[in-house]
């Protein structure tokens, strides 16, 4: 089979490492890929939001199957354009990814089919937002409604921090459209896990859990980034709220996504805060997490092709996994996600058999791999313990000695 992948983070180059192992793929392409995905496929320069060029490439290079990695051309309705071109593509449309792609969405969404989820209320006046802030306390959390990246989110540990946020949001526009409404939610208290499913209308087969580490800096200090390194599984999360949890949420959203008349199709992502009272949502993605999918697919026994083209056929892929742990950790640039330098010349680092390294902002300069982008590359390692694979991936990650140009967080897979 020809398999595109549309992307060019770790996500995807994680995608791309599963799909070499597949006995049923012929050829990899990714649109617009990095540096390291060409070990394995062939990386064609079309941007992911130049869908009508991937409808052309997808057409003239016989794809089978399209596998969507980023949020934006979901909500731009790649899945839609594909559909109506008669292509296969593993992703949601345009109207089941508003899921991700509106927070005012989801939560109204959650509220009517009873998902667990942090209290709250959407606003566009200032006025309003500010006396619900005051009504409330602190601390309270404060939402751009659309895609911002992760930037659009303030945990605001005071009131002062919390009616800054409003009217950094409505009114100094920081995050555009995106903010033009805001959604003020309840601060939840415990510890965050994610929970990916593959998903096709009625049928939900959940992966393992994972733990996402989003602050920049040790001991979850410091801005909120893109994800700095993650652990699968969670061993602080029981069997019995994995079941709550396809149960109260993955399965009551597909079915309420097609009572909406918004059938889904592709991965469904809930990012959960486990509380006192049970886990509850914190947010829905409508694809893979990045950085959760680097540590999640190396630990499936399952091949990545088969199992799509099962759900999208609605059969009952049988997922695996194996009985072991895997940890990743993400090499930044230093001054991530504030500015930082590009063009440097990646560090060296020996990689031992049971480690392995996905690469996001890389380019192949020469012989060699050069940045290009805040978070660069992922070194993982999988081990039977979660500590044993932990101290790889930090062996790995020391081998390359004083780092001046970039930095990781030390504390990934350790606080357990
Ligand atoms: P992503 O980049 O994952 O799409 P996002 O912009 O959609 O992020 P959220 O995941 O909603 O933002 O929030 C980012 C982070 O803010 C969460 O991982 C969590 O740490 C914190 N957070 C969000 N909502 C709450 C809440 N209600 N209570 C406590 N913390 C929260």
């Amino acid at each position: 089979m020809n398999i595109l992948v549309v992307g060019r983070g770790g996500r995807e180059h994680s995608i791309v490492m599963q799909l070499a192992n597949s006995g049923r793929v012929s050829q990899i392409y990714a649109a617009p890929g990095n540096g390291g995905m060409e070990e394995h496929a062939a990386c064609v320069a079309i941007d992911e939001m130049d869908i009508a060029g991937l409808v052309d490439f997808a057409k003239s290079e016989s794809i089978d199957l399209t596998i969507v990695g980023p949020e934006n051309p979901l909500n731009e309705g790649i899945a839609n354009r594909f559909q109506e071109e008669g292509l296969a593509i593993f992703a949601p449309t345009k109207e089941a990814a508003l899921l991700e792609g509106s927070k005012s969405f989801a939560k109204e969404f959650m509220k009517t089919y009873d998902i667990p989820t942090a209290e709250y209320a959407t606003f566009t006046n200032a006025d309003d937002a500010k006396n619900y802030i005051l009504e409330k306390g602190a601390p309270i959390v404060i939402k751009a409604d659309g895609l911002a990246a992760g930037k659009g989110v303030v945990v605001a540990e005071t009131e002062v921090q919390a009616l800054q946020a409003v009217d950094e949001m409505l009114f100094a526009k920081t995050f555009a459209d995106a903010g033009a409404t805001i959604v003020i939610e309840e601060c939840l208290l415990g510890k965050e896990f994610s929970l990916m499913a593959f998903v096709h209308e009625g049928n939900v087969y959940p992966m393992i859990p994972a733990r996402d580490h989003k602050r920049a800096y040790d001991n979850d200090q410091g801005p909120n980034t893109g994800g700095m390194g993650a652990y699968a599984p969670v061993p602080d999360i029981s069997n019995e709220t994995l079941i709550y949890t396809y149960r109260e949420i993955l399965q009551k959203t597909a079915a309420g996504l097609i009572a909406e008349g918004r059938p889904f199709t592709g991965v469904l992502y809930a990012g959960l805060m486990m509380t006192a009272d049970g886990p509850k949502v914190i947010e829905f993605n409508t694809r893979f997490g990045d950085p959760e999918t680097q540590v999640v697919l190396p630990l499936l026994k399952n091949d990545l092709i088969q199992v799509l083209i099962d759900v999208m056929n609605g059969n009952d892929p049988g997922l695996e996994w194996e009985n072991s742990c895997c940890t990743g950790v993400v090499l930044a640039s230093k001054g991530y996600p504030g500015a930082y330098q590009k063009s440097v010349v990646l560090p060296q680092f020996e990689i031992g058999a049971e480690s392995f390294i996905v690469h996001a902002g890389t380019k192949q300069a020469g012989s060699c791999f050069q940045s290009d982008g805040g978070r660069v590359l992922l070194v993982g390692s999988k081990s039977t313990t979660l500590g044993r694979a932990t101290d790889h991936v930090y062996q790995a990650l020391a081998s390359a000695g004083e780092l001046d140009e970039f930095f990781y967080r030390k504390d990934i897979g350790k606080e357990n």
